[in-house]
């Protein structure tokens, strides 16, 4: 039931923009106690002051002062709700999302029926809905569909110093929405929460508001953290260096809980299991069982990393690691760590190795009771640093940036910051990506060191010299800024936003990721032409301003990145639908095989490494089929692995005995649920219901399956390297590609590597010793024509166009996708 609305004295005279009422909350007394310590409460009021007076509030506040749990609380209680109307709180990241809305479910004693959360696919949002947290990604869906955004009464941009891209995007929108709401008299009231004061992106941003939107500042109570600099220059093992300086810490300095800053979820489990080994914890080792269930992950892990330490040790090889974006979901976990089997996100797994054994052997006493903290990590195991440790214990949490600003652990007073952090990558024109670890930001590392004075007076030990912290960059760039912008702009076409370049972005991102974005889409159909006529410049404006297209439309609909959108909005064609949504979303997984290329401890387990990579190669050459099936490849493995192991039923044991990856085919079955639910959902009349084990395609609808997949992947074309290449030996069994001006090669897993098609399409270039082509497929030339026209070139080739360089990549890279096409390829002239 709606508790009863008491009407309250109002001073201001604009009953419009400021409820009357006030609804009380029953909250349980140790919760009002914890409230009430919190900074936030003292300005309570003149939050809501600036709330009912201006349509735009800005509020900057110290992580755990009390903004995300508190703000959406204030207004519920002043009626910022109704049957109608909504608060709505956007993160950038899923584990806030659900854990946020947990805790103020419990904070206000309210069901979870109406303090709820969205994410992509998962949420407990109901028809009694008044606060809902959700990603960022969600609430761009929304506007879509709703573009005045009619639920909500107050949305709540939170963590905006992310700058997360969509978190960029929906300022620009919601400035827009604010007024036409205004003018419609249904006022719609727009908070922007930060953990820093630099707002000025928003607030004196001309293009944004028009009215500069009041800043509140929260002062939380931040007690005196003292900044400990290594002297010595930064070591590269600093996951070592976090473990000594945690022993250290443990061994000599008073009580206190301990976070530590690693950067990748591999790191942090590994850290996590050589402290539970140096200072156990035996009483209801509940910190233990998280290691046996890891252990086995844990292990394959760290050998692979061992594998490619030792591959580190060749010259020339950075911590790079190519591959094309996956599938770009709404609400993409910012913190990378979904990719930790990327090269570099674990290099310096030394279980040991390195330390010498008295660092292993603790002389201390007292346990540590050790906890990760990442993203991905499931929400009962998260909720566990909230609660206080065992009695008699330490409590150290291993955390990646999520516990930078997202979430408040309390009773920290140490504060380990190795530096680091792993971001992705980008080239802006060819939109290959890598992870790498790099130098965190300034305003990262005082971030982190702030965790340690919520409190009391604390310590930060910074595993780097004062010198290195001053190189740092001050703030991390806006995301929008440094990533392909594609799927973007794609959803800003379906709101008819044709003029993308005059979009109020609160950072616009550059003009050649634009351009590379708008000409992508223009080649996938996306977008219709700009008709080609007259002077260059006034083309190129004409290209930053083509609308949508009927087929854009429809891929703006699909969940995924436009390349793979293309893909299903073709498949409707010849029943290849279920093949196309299994094929994705196994592009999306990684690496559905297990790997037996490791060093085996001994002979014994060599011989049997040595079988079960016989018996899976024997299993993909069975899954890649007959006849025009195999010219699938790679594709067609998948699709075959996929179809068996739900045959099977999908069980652990025969995942086991045929070489897959068992969570990588539970994560396929839920990902082709989820795009049968899209799909579904999109096109209403599909009606499709898919089964697991679905038939294999026929010969026919393999080949429909290879040009959907080229349609989509049109700028991953390879072809043959050409007589002049192969006159330099570096060309042997190369393939030139569309987007670089080195030879790339089909990776030896692949099911092609010894065909070496003439054409193929590929999913990805990943960078090891060479440049390698993953998911492989065969096309047939006299496809591009039909289906990739704006690649193709019929007439002279034209000259080569100068190379050019990016500097995000230290890649050399061809000037154009379709400039290149149009270079390097002259097709056979087809009758269309
Ligand atoms: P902010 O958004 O300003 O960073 P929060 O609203 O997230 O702050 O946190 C306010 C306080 O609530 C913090 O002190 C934090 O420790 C506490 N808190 C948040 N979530 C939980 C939880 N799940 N369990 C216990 N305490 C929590
Ligand atoms: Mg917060």
């Amino acid at each position: 039931a709606v508790p009863s609305a008491t009407v309250c004295q109002t001073a201001s005279n604009k009953p419009s923009c400021k409820p009357a009422v006030f609804i009380p909350v029953d909250r349980a007394p140790e919760i009002q106690e914890a409230r009430l310590k919190l900074p936030i409460l003292a300005e309570e009021q003149s939050i809501m002051e600036a709330i009912n007076e201006n349509p735009v509030v800005v509020i900057c506040g110290e992580t755990g002062s009390g903004k995300t749990t508190q703000v959406p609380q204030f207004l519920y209680e002043a009626g910022y709700t109704s049957s109608t109307g909504a608060i709505g709180i956007t993160e950038p990241r899923r584990v806030a999302a659900v854990s946020m809305s947990q805790r103020v479910a419990k904070e206000m004693n309210l069901s979870r029926r109406v303090v709820s959360y969205q994410i992509r696919y998962e949420g407990n949002v109901t028809d009694e809905t008044q606060i809902k947290f959700m990603t960022d990604g969600v609430l761009l869906k929304e506007i879509q569909k709703d573009f005045l955004l009619s639920k909500y009464k107050v949305v709540i941009i939170d963590e905006a110093h992310e700058r997360s891209m969509y978190t960029d995007i929906l300022i620009g929108l919601l400035s827009r929405i604010v007024p036409l709401r205004e003018k419609k008299g249904l006022p719609l009231k727009l908070i922007i929460m930060s953990a820093t004061l630099r707002v000025e992106d928003f607030t004196e941003n001309k293009r944004l508001f028009s009215a500069v939107p009041p800043v509140i500042q929260v002062d939380a109570r931040q007690f005196p953290v003292t900044i400990h600099f290594n002297k010595k220059t930064p070591l590269d093992d600093y996951s070592g260096e976090c473990f000594r300086k945690v022993c250290k810490i443990h061994r000599m300095l008073p009580s206190g809980g301990i976070l530590v800053f690693l950067t990748g979820q591999a790191e942090v489990h590994s850290l996590c299991r050589r402290l539970r080994k140096a200072f156990p914890f035996q009483k209801n080792n509940t910190a233990g069982d998280d290691d046996k269930e890891e252990s086995v992950e844990e292990i394959r892990k760290f050998k692979k990393s061992r594998k490619r330490k030792k591959a580190m040790t060749l010259p020339k090889i950075d911590l790079d690691n190519y591959s094309v974006i996956p599938v770009d979901e709404g609400d993409e976990d910012r913190d990378a760590e979904t990719d930790d089997d990327v090269a570099g996100s674990d290099l310096d797994l030394d279980l040991g190795d390195a330390d010498s054994e008295e660092d292993e052997k603790s002389d201390s006493s007292l346990p540590l009771y050790v906890l990760p903290l990442y993203s991905l990590l499931a929400p009962e195991k998260q909720a566990k640093v909230f609660r206080p440790p065992p009695p008699g214990t330490r409590l150290c949490v291993v955390a990646t940036n999520v516990a930078e600003t997202s979430l408040t652990i309390p009773g920290i007073k140490y504060v380990v910051d190795c530096g680091k952090v792993k971001k992705r990558f980008y080239d802006k024109i060819t939109g290959v990506s890598s992870f790498r670890v790099t130098w965190t930001s300034q305003a990262s590392a005082n971030q982190r060191a702030g965790r340690a004075g919520r409190t009391e007076p604390g310590h930060c030990y910074r595993l780097y010299s004062s010198a290195v912290f001053m190189d740092f960059e001050q703030f991390s760039a806006p995301e929008i800024t440094k990533r392909p912008v594609e799927d973007l702009i794609l959803q800003m076409k379906a709101l008819n936003i044709e003029k993308v370049i005059n979009f109020p972005f609160p950072t616009p991102p550059p003009a050649e990721a634009l351009a590379a974005a708008e000409e992508l889409l223009i080649a996938l159909g996306a977008l219709k032409e700009p008709l080609m006529t007259g002077r260059l410049k006034e083309q190129q404006t004409a290209k930053l301003s083509c609308p949508i297209s009927p087929l854009g439309r429809v891929m703006a609909t699909f969940p995924v990145a436009p390349r793979y959108a293309k893909m299903l909005a073709l498949s409707r064609q010849h029943d290849c639908l279920p093949y196309t949504i299994t094929i994705v979303s196994a592009m999306t997984v990684r690496e559905l095989f297990e790997e037996y290329d490791r060093p085996a401890v001994s002979e014994e387990e060599t011989a049997k490494l040595k079988g079960k990579k016989a018996r899976l190669l024997q299993m993909q050459r069975i899954w890649a089929g007959q006849g025009l099936l195999q010219k699938l490849g790679d594709l067609m493995v998948m699709l075959g692995a996929v179809g068996a192991c739900e045959y099977a039923g999908c069980t652990p044991k025969f995942c086991e005995e045929n070489g897959l990856r068992y969570k990588a085919m539970l994560e396929i079955r839920r990902l082709r649920g989820q795009l049968t639910t899209a799909v579904n959902s999109v096109c209403s009349d599909a009606g499709l219901y898919i089964d697991p084990k679905m038939k294999p395609p026929t010969e026919a609808q393999a080949t429909y399956l290879r040009q959907i997949v080229l349609a989509g992947l049109g700028d991953h074309v390879a072809r043959r390297a050409q007589a002049e290449e192969l006159l330099d030996d570096k060309w042997k069994n190369a393939y030139k590609t569309a987007l670089l001006d080195e030879p790339v090669f089909i990776h030896p897993s692949s099911i092609l590597f010894k065909q070496l098609p003439e054409f193929v399409v590929y999913q990805e270039i990943v960078e090891t010793t060479k440049l390698y082509m993953k998911g492989v497929s065969a096309v047939e030339p006299e496809w591009i024509p039909v289906l990739l026209p704006p690649y193709c070139h019929f007439g002279k080739p034209l000259e080569n166009p100068p190379p050019s360089y990016c500097p995000e990549t230290g890649r050399i890279r061809c000037h154009r996708p379709s400039v290149f096409y149009r270079v390097s390829w002259q097709l056979p002239a087809v009758e269309v």
